[in-house]
């Protein structure tokens, strides 16, 4: 069996993980970016391409599973759905994930709080507004009243920064002011349980730098995109909660995408001060599980070994073959 991804994101994280349970892996690369996975030396199977579309040309070979990542959805959009190599997990997932309405309208169908939407017209307090795509964040920007908001989209479209179709996708959401959490469950078909196997938190610039100037130096534009991830272990009366989203959440996908989620996916949260308020979902390893790849806190509880994320992926895939299930983990 070879394990394969695309050479960024949790590439490294995702072949070690196949090669600590015994299988064979295979990374397909940007030329240019194949060193870094020569010198970890988690594949010694690596294919250059031109472009991340070459993926789309792929000959498989005859036992190939090909793990998906953020990088594929951001920039392959809904072309990734179309890669010819059977996949770990449900691809209609990647379709949820990567529409702002289908993202919602399941954490909604999962009766998990969403922050409110706002008009472009109605625009009276803190509001974050978001372009189409994961570019994780890259891109957005905060406003305060709809005048503010023309304001800043007129001079991001005369910068050449957006574009009109850009704006017709704009989404408007309330700010919320909490701290972020990002548990990563596993659901797993062989088991038949939805797994936590560890939280993490998203370091972003530059937004995560503010709170280092005073106030009134504060006239600085914040953006959110990620630069890295920190650790992250919640009180345990959180917990309860945070499972439970979990439960739900995959229990909808069941409803609206079956067969539902397959392995990993997670939830990005912020905890207010009384509220647990989720951003979207994706139903995909992301990129914070990297941390803990000799397993987290919750993980060692679980299975009492060093369990990381795509260990899990790569473990599942051994049990599944063994009970002749392999065909309900791939699409
Ligand atoms: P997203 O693209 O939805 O994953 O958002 C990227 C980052 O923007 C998140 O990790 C948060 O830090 C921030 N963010 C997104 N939505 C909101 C919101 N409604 N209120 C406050 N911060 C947000």
């Amino acid at each position: 069996m070879i394990i394969s991804t695309v050479g960024s994101h949790s590439a490294l994280q995702i072949l070690h993980g196949a090669k600590q349970e015994g299988l064979r892996t295979k990374v397909y690369c940007l030329k240019g970016k194949e060193s870094l996975y020569k010198r970890y030396r988690v594949t010694k199977n690596i294919v250059s391409m031109d472009s991340y579309e070459d993926l789309l040309g792929i000959k498989p070979e005859s036992d190939e599973i090909f793990i998906p990542h953020g990088t594929i959805i951001a920039t392959l959009d809904e072309k990734a759905l179309e890669i010819p190599i059977p996949i770990f997990g449900n691809r209609q997932g990647m379709l949820w994930e990567m529409k702002r309405e289908k993202n919602l309208q399941l954490l909604q169908d999962a009766v998990i709080r969403t922050p409110k939407s706002i008009d472009a017209e109605n625009i009276e307090q803190p509001s974050i507004v978001k372009f189409p795509g994961a570019k994780g964040g890259d891109g957005y920007f905060l406003c305060t009243t709809s005048e503010e908001f023309e304001s800043k989209i007129s001079s991001l479209l005369e910068g050449g920064k957006i574009t009109k179709k850009d704006v017709q996708e704009i989404q408007i959401q309330e700010y919320i002011v909490g701290v972020t959490m990002y548990p990563h469950y596993f659901y797993s078909i062989i088991y038949d349980r939805v797994e936590m196997l560890g939280i993490d938190r998203r370091y972003e610039t530059n937004v995560d730098a503010l709170g280092r100037i005073s106030q009134e130096q504060m006239n600085i534009t914040p953006s959110y995109k990620v630069v890295g991830n920190q650790p992250l272990i919640i009180r345990e009366s959180l917990l309860p909660d945070i499972l439970d989203y979990g439960d739900r959440l995959l229990e909808s996908s069941k409803r609206l995408f079956h067969p539902g989620i397959i392995g990993p996916f997670c939830i990005e949260l912020a905890l207010t001060t009384d509220e647990l308020i989720a951003f979207e979902f994706t139903s995909r390893i992301v990129a914070g599980t990297s941390l803990y790849i000799a397993g987290s806190p919750y993980s060692k509880i679980l299975f009492n070994e060093e369990m990381s994320m795509s260990r899990r992926i790569a473990r599942e895939i051994k049990m599944a073959m063994e009970q002749r299930r392999l065909e309900e983990l791939l699409s």
